[in-house]
C-alpha cells in the first residue's frame, strides 16, 4: 500500500479504527473519499418550534424549561425546550444521570430531529442534541450534513471528521484521484472532474435543494455515477472476453442420451423447455464457451433442462458438475439425477463441505479418475482440492445466492488443454429486464415461459397472527384430509442460530397442540444426514407436518404437500416469498398459502402482501417488489455484484445504460490503459476475488 495513502495518517486512527473500516471496504485514503454520502441533511437554518409538522426533520434552538423523568410504560426522559414561538418536547428511552443534569432550567440546547406527534404534541425522540453557551455559538451548518453508510463501531460523527482530514488532503493533493473519464467527454456533457465531484459530495453547499441530491440528478453525481456503471460494464465485458479468448469444447453427439432419459420420464418436455434446451445445444456446439442463464419460475422445471443439456455433454465424454446454494438442495438434485442417470449407465457423485474423512477422499478420487461423471454439491465443488479428469460443463442453479463473479471460479477446473468448461446459470428469481442488462451483462439469456400442464392454483391469503389458533386448526384439517403442510418460521435477525430456535419452538408448541399429527423440523443447524432423512420422511408421506426454516427456499419437491403457513412473511422479500410458496401447487391438490403477519403492519408492508395475494406471476411480482422497494434489496445485498453499487441506483439510472455502453466500447478504443485502473477503483475486492 502507497504509504501516502495509509489511513493512519489521519488523526484518531489506528489499527482498531483501520480494521473497522476495512469492514467498509475502506483500505486506504482513496477508498475514504469514495465512501458517499447515501443522503443529505439540512442543518444550514434553524426552525422555530411554533412552525415545526409531524414527521420533518429540522433544527431547533431553546432554552430548556424542565426535565423530568416519567415512570409510564417505560422509563424516558422528558424534557422541555421553548423558543419565542412554541414549547416542543424532547424524549430519551436511553439516558443516564449526567445527561438529566445537562438539561439544567434555562441551559440553551440545539437539537436536530425529526419531530413526531407523541403524548405531549410534537415531540423528538433521540435527538442529537449540542449545549450551547450562548444563542450566537458556532451557527448552524454551512454546508448541508452528509449522512454516511456506517457500520457498528463506527459513528456518524467519527466518520464525518475523518472525511474532514481526508478533505483537506484530497484539496491539496492530486494522487492517486486521477481523471479516468477523457477530458472530452467531460466538457462535452458539462460535467466536474473527478476531484470538483467528490468535493461537492462530500460538503454540498446549503444552496443545493435536497430534493436535487435526493433525485441524483446532480452534475457532481451523474458524473460519479456514469463512472461507476462504466467500471462494472468494463468488468463484465473483460471477463466475459477473457473467458472467451479461452475457447471450448465444441461438443458433437447423436442425441442419443437425450433420447433415452426423455423415454424414462412419465411426461413430455413443455415447449418452453424444448425451447431452450434448443438454446444450450446450439451454444454447446461452438467451440467458445456458453455462458446462460436460464430464467425460469418456481416449478418452471428447470432441473428438466439441465439434465437434458447434460446429456449432450455426457454422451461427447465430459465431466458435468451442477451446483446448488444449499445443501438441501443440491441433495435433492442429486436424488433426482441420479434416479434419472444411473440407469442409463452415469455414475453420479457428490460432493458437499460435509463430505468429510474417507467419504471425501473417495469422492475427490472418482472425480479426478472421471469415474463420476456427473457430481452434484455445494459451493465445495470451487475448492483447490477438487479437480475434475474432464469438466465439460458446469450448471450452477439459483445463480443469485452466487456472486456474479464467483461462479467463474470454476472455469480454471476444467482441465482441458487450455479450454474452458460451458456454464449453464439457473435462476428462478425473475430479473427485470433494466436489472438484467447490467447484472448479468456478460450472459445470453434464456427464459422458461411456460409451466407444465396439470398445476393447481394457489390461494394465498393474509390472516393476522391474532387468529393463530385458526390458522393451527386449518393446518389440521388439511392434515385429517391427507394433504401435507409446510410451516415455515422465519425472522428478522440475520443470526442463524435464532432462526433455529424459533422453529424449534413452533415445533414444539405445534406438536402440543396437534399431537396427532406426525410433526417433523428442518433447520440449518441439523447435520446433513438428519436434514436428509427428514426430508426423505417428509416425501414418504411419514411425515403430516414439516415445520421449517428458510432453508426449504429452494428446490424442496413434495407433490402432496398443499399447504404453506409463512411466520412473519412482511419480513422476507417478495422473491424469496414466491420462492416458498411455489413449494406448494405442485400437485393435483387445490394448494393454498397462508401469510401469517404479525400486526400491525406498514402500508408497504400491505401493499406487498396485497401483491403475493393477486398475482403468482413471477415476473410481475419481482417487478413490484422493485416499484415497492428498489434493487439493491430485489437482488439481496450478497447477490450480485451489484452490492457494490456505490452511487449509481440501477432503477433511477436505467436511462443511462445505452450510453454507459458506448462508453465503454470508446475506451476500450481510445483508452485501453485507463480500463485496468477504473475497474480497480470501483470493483477493486470484487475483481480480485473473481481472479481467484
Ligand atoms: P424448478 O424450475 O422450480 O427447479 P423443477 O425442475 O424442480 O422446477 O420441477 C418441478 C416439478 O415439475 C418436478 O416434480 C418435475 O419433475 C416436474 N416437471 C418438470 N418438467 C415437467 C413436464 N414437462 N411435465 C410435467 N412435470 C414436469
Ligand atoms: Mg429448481
Amino acid at each position: 500500500m502507497d504509504k501516502q495513502l495509509d489511513l493512519t495518517r489521519l488523526k484518531g486512527v489506528g489499527p482498531k479504527l483501520r480494521e473497522q473500516l476495512q469492514r467498509l471496504n475502506i483500505h486506504s485514503l482513496a477508498d475514504l473519499m469514495f465512501h458517499l454520502p447515501f443522503r443529505y441533511e439540512d442543518r444550514s437554518r434553524i426552525q422555530m418550534i411554533g412552525s415545526l409538522q409531524h414527521q420533518q426533520p429540522a433544527v431547533i434552538q431553546g432554552e430548556v424549561r424542565s426535565a423530568d423523568v416519567l415512570f409510564g410504560k417505560r422509563r424516558s426522559l422528558l424534557v422541555k425546550i421553548a423558543d419565542h414561538s412554541g414549547v416542543l418536547s424532547i424524549r430519551f428511552y436511553h439516558f443516564n444521570a449526567a445527561q438529566k443534569s445537562q438539561f439544567r432550567r434555562g441551559a440553551l440546547v440545539r437539537c436536530y430531529g425529526e419531530a413526531r406527534r407523541g403524548a405531549s404534541g410534537l415531540e423528538l425522540y433521540h435527538p442529537e442534541y449540542q449545549l450551547l453557551e450562548t444563542s450566537l455559538d458556532d451557527l448552524p451548518e454551512p454546508q448541508l450534513t452528509p449522512v454516511y453508510p456506517t457500520t457498528e463501531g463506527i459513528s456518524q460523527q467519527r466518520i464525518r471528521l475523518l472525511m474532514e482530514q481526508a478533505l483537506e488532503w484530497l484539496a491539496a493533493n492530486n494522487i492517486p484521484l486521477d481523471d479516468l473519464l477523457p477530458l472530452d467527454w467531460l466538457q462535452q456533457w458539462g460535467l466536474p472532474s473527478l476531484k470538483q465531484a467528490l468535493l461537492f459530495l462530500h460538503r454540498p453547499p446549503r444552496e443545493v435543494e435536497l430534493a436535487e441530491m435526493a433525485s441524483g440528478h446532480h452534475p457532481a453525481q451523474r458524473r460519479l455515477i456514469l463512472e461507476e456503471l462504466l467500471a462494472h460494464q468494463l468488468s463484465m465485458q473483460r471477463l466475459r472476453s477473457k473467458l472467451q479468448q479461452q475457447g471450448a469444447p465444441a461438443i458433437q453427439d447423436t442425441w442419443t442420451l437425450h433420447n433415452a432419459l426423455l423415454e424414462q420420464l412419465p411426461f413430455t418436455p413443455t415447449r418452453a423447455q424444448q425451447r431452450v434446451t434448443v438454446d444450450i445445444v446450439t451454444d454447446l456446439s461452438q467451440p467458445l464457451p456458453m455462458l446462460r442463464l436460464i430464467q425460469g419460475d418456481v416449478g418452471s422445471g428447470k432441473t428438466l433442462v439441465a439434465a437434458l443439456a447434460a446429456c449432450h455433454v455426457l454422451e461427447a465424454d465430459f465431466q458435468v458438475a451442477l451446483m446448488a446454494p444449499t445443501e438441501i438442495l443440491a441433495e435433492q438434485h442429486f436424488q433426482n439425477l441420479s434416479g434419472w442417470f444411473e440407469p442409463l449407465g452415469i455414475h453420479c457423485g457428490w460432493l458437499a463441505g460435509k463430505t468429510k474423512g474417507k467419504a471425501r477422499v473417495a469422492a475427490l478420487e472418482s472425480i479426478a479418475s472421471g469415474q463420476a461423471r456427473l457430481i452434484v454439491g455445494t459451493h465445495a465443488l470451487f475448492q483447490d482440492e477438487v479437480q475434475f479428469h474432464r469438466l465439460g460443463l458446469v450448471i450452477v442453479d439459483e445463480q443469485h445466492r452466487f456472486g456474479v463473479h464467483q461462479r467463474l471460479a470454476l472455469k480454471e477446473k476444467g482441465n482441458l488443454g487450455g479450454l474452458s468448461p460451458h456454464q449453464l446459470i439457473m435462476t428462478a428469481t425473475p430479473i427485470p429486464r433494466t436489472l438484467a442488462m447490467s447484472a448479468y451483462a456478460d450472459l445470453d439469456t434464456s427464459i422458461i415461459d411456460e409451466l407444465p400442464p396439470g398445476r393447481t392454483p394457489i390461494t394465498t391469503v393474509a390472516v393476522s397472527d391474532q387468529r393463530r389458533e385458526e390458522v393451527i386448526q386449518r393446518v389440521d384439517n388439511a392434515c385429517r384430509e391427507q394433504a401435507q403442510a409446510y410451516w415455515v418460521c422465519t425472522l428478522i435477525e440475520e443470526s442463524e442460530a435464532l432462526q433455529c430456535q424459533a422453529a424449534e419452538n413452533t415445533a414444539a408448541e405445534l406438536a402440543e397442540q396437534l399431537s396427532h399429527l406426525r410433526i417433523g423440523l428442518v433447520h440449518g443447524r441439523m447435520k446433513t444426514s438428519e436434514k436428509a432423512a427428514i426430508m426423505a420422511a417428509f416425501k414418504a408421506h411419514e411425515l403430516d407436518l414439516l415445520v421449517a426454516t428458510t432453508v426449504i427456499e429452494v428446490g424442496v419437491d413434495v407433490p402432496n404437500a398443499s399447504l404453506m403457513v409463512i411466520e412473519n412473511p412482511e419480513r422476507l422479500g417478495l422473491a424469496q416469498l414466491h420462492q416458498l410458496r411455489g413449494r406448494v401447487g405442485r400437485g393435483s391438490l387445490a394448494s393454498h398459502c397462508v401469510l401469517l403477519y404479525k400486526a400491525p403492519l406498514s402500508l408497504t408492508s400491505k401493499q406487498r402482501l396485497q401483491v403475493m395475494r393477486e398475482s403468482q406471476d413471477g415476473f410481475y411480482i419481482a417487478e413490484q417488489d422493485l416499484m415497492l422497494r428498489g434493487p439493491g434489496e430485489v437482488l439481496g445485498t450478497r447477490q450480485t455484484g451489484l452490492q457494490m453499487l456505490r452511487v449509481a441506483d440501477l432503477q433511477r439510472d436505467a436511462e443511462l445504460l445505452p450510453q454507459v455502453r458506448e462508453m465503454a466500447t470508446q475506451l476500450w478504443q481510445q483508452h485501453p490503459e485507463r480500463v485496468e485502473p477504473l475497474i480497480l477503483r470501483w470493483l477493486g475486492d470484487a475483481e480480485r476475488y473473481a481472479a481467484v
